[in-house]
């Protein structure tokens, strides 16, 4: 009598251990650790529901599969096709991460985790890491992607234009046009940060940089074409990257300076001081303008009078009154007014026909012109209307900003800053270059740079 008894063997996992052997040997000899790394991760995990599309490297042409042995092919799926977001290709991270010879002493920072895939491979060679991802939906699915992963957590935010954890290796999938002074600044001595060098077309080169005390050893170790990081694209350096890449040479760069001394040997000089900037990120406004549509004008006079209504039967009138927030001053202010300036104004848009105007805002300015009867009062607020505002957005929005003036506008309007501004104002020193970086789906759209000297740039 023979007794078989079940086995719980994963039928994928002769699949990934064939193409763990092949994506890891295609740039050299493969490093043990990291194949056994890649042949121990599902990938099919990481990719959501089938069908996915697949692609290869820089190619426009995409196919679709349900078929999940396909997936262990070397190729690249999209995570999102439409902003050009996608579980990359696996030979060349393999090649990369292999580049950063991890230990399990190790402390890694993964920038731009997507789904969390490459992350939960350096999860596998490494002591602990933290993974940063700007598009929330895909942080929430790679926090939940990682959970067997105990070792990882997951930031659903920029690693930026910020301080951040120090490090034993930094691994970045988006491409910049500069290395982030913070993550020079995060990497421990013999630390070893590994990113996309690219220029303004997405292509470059994977540039290793290592600490050794004060200075970089840096040497590219790859070519590679990648989506863009939000907040360290520099449009100008990024431009005369593009023609440097296309000039040769790379394969000589045998070091990194923050103040790269002029001379032959000098192989690319980046935006120099400016890349020293903290990056302020704020939402982005694109609508379009139109003139007043008088209906929605007609909302808010009914508005504006209800709300003097409102204050006339108020029983304690006195109580209504709003503590004024102080209005910033300085570099602050100006770095405010520029990240607004850069914005557009996303947050009015709430302000629909009503401006976020109440009673409260009626009891001081009736204090502020004891002189103006209720029609002279509404009169104030209706000449202020902008001549053009934004497509359904507040009737006061205007292509300069609010026309309606500090004075005028409800406390809520005065006290409201968006997450960037806050974290901006939070800082315990006020730097000396900060760059806004309007943004929208996680993609750099404008820019503007503000410096203590008074000097300003954008595009
Ligand atoms: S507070 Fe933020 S969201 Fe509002 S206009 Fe300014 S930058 Fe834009
Ligand atoms: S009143 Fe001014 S600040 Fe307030 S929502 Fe309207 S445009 Fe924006």
């Amino acid at each position: 009598m023979i007794l078989r008894m079940t086995t719980d063997r994963d039928p994928l996992a002769e699949c990934r251990a064939a193409y763990a052997r092949e994506v890891n040997a295609r740039f050299g000899p493969p490093d043990p650790a990291v194949e056994a790394a890649f042949a121990k991760v599902p990938r099919e995990a990481f990719l959501g529901p089938p069908p996915w599309p697949f692609g290869s490297g820089g190619t426009a042409s995409w196919s679709e599969t349900s078929d999940p042995p396909s997936l262990y092919q070397d190729r690249l799926i999209a995570l999102d096709r439409a902003k050009g977001i996608n579980n990359g290709q696996p030979s060349l991270h393999a090649h990369c991460i292999t580049a950063l010879r991890l230990t399990r002493k190790d402390h890694v920072l993964h920038i731009g985790a997507g789904t969390g895939y490459y992350t939960a491979i350096l999860a596998e060679l490494a002591g602990s890491v933290d993974a940063y991802e700007i598009e929330s939906a895909l942080a929430a699915r790679a926090a939940e992607n990682l959970a067997p992963w105990p070792n990882v957590t997951v930031h659903a935010e920029s690693a930026t234009g910020r301080p951040l954890p120090d490090a034993d290796a930094i691994y970045v999938s988006a491409g910049a046009s500069h290395p982030g002074p913070y993550w020079l600044d995060a990497l421990r001595d013999q630390g070893r940060l590994l990113f996309p060098l690219t220029g303004d077309e997405g292509w470059g080169g994977m540039l290793l940089v290592e600490r050794r005390g004060s200075k970089f050893a840096a040497r590219f170790v790859s070519d590679c074409s990648f989506i863009n990081c939000a907040g360290l694209r520099d449009p100008v350096t990024a431009a005369r990257l593009t023609e440097v890449f296309r000039g040769g040479g790379k394969e000589k760069v045998r070091s990194l300076t923050r103040k790269p001394p002029s001379g032959a040997t000098v192989w690319f000089a980046g935006a120099g001081g400016m890349s020293e900037a903290v990056i302020v990120t704020v939402p982005l406004l694109n609508d379009t303008l139109e003139a007043p549509p008088p209906g929605r004008v007609r909302a808010l006079k009914r508005h504006l009078v209800q709300s003097l209504r409102d204050l006339r039967v108020a029983k304690r009138p006195e109580r209504l009154i709003q503590k004024a927030t102080p209005e910033p001053s300085g570099f602050t202010a100006t770095v405010l007014a520029a990240g607004c300036a850069t914005c557009r104004g996303h947050c009015c848009k709430g302000g629909g026909d009503h401006a976020y105007i109440d009673e409260r805002t009626m009891v001081r300015v009736r204090g502020d012109n004891p002189e103006l009867d209720a029609r002279a009062i509404i009169r104030l607020f209706l000449e202020r209307l902008a001549p053009r505002s934004y497509q359904g957005s507040c009737l006061f929005h205007g292509p300069e900003g609010c026309t309606l003036g500090r004075p005028l506008r409800a406390e809520l309007c005065n006290a409201y800053y968006c997450n960037g501004l806050q974290d901006f104002m939070k800082r315990a020193e006020v730097p000396e270059h900060v760059r806004i970086v309007a943004a929208r789906n996680g993609m750099e759209r404008r820019s503007a740079i503000m410096s203590r000297r008074g000097s300003r740039g954008g595009n």
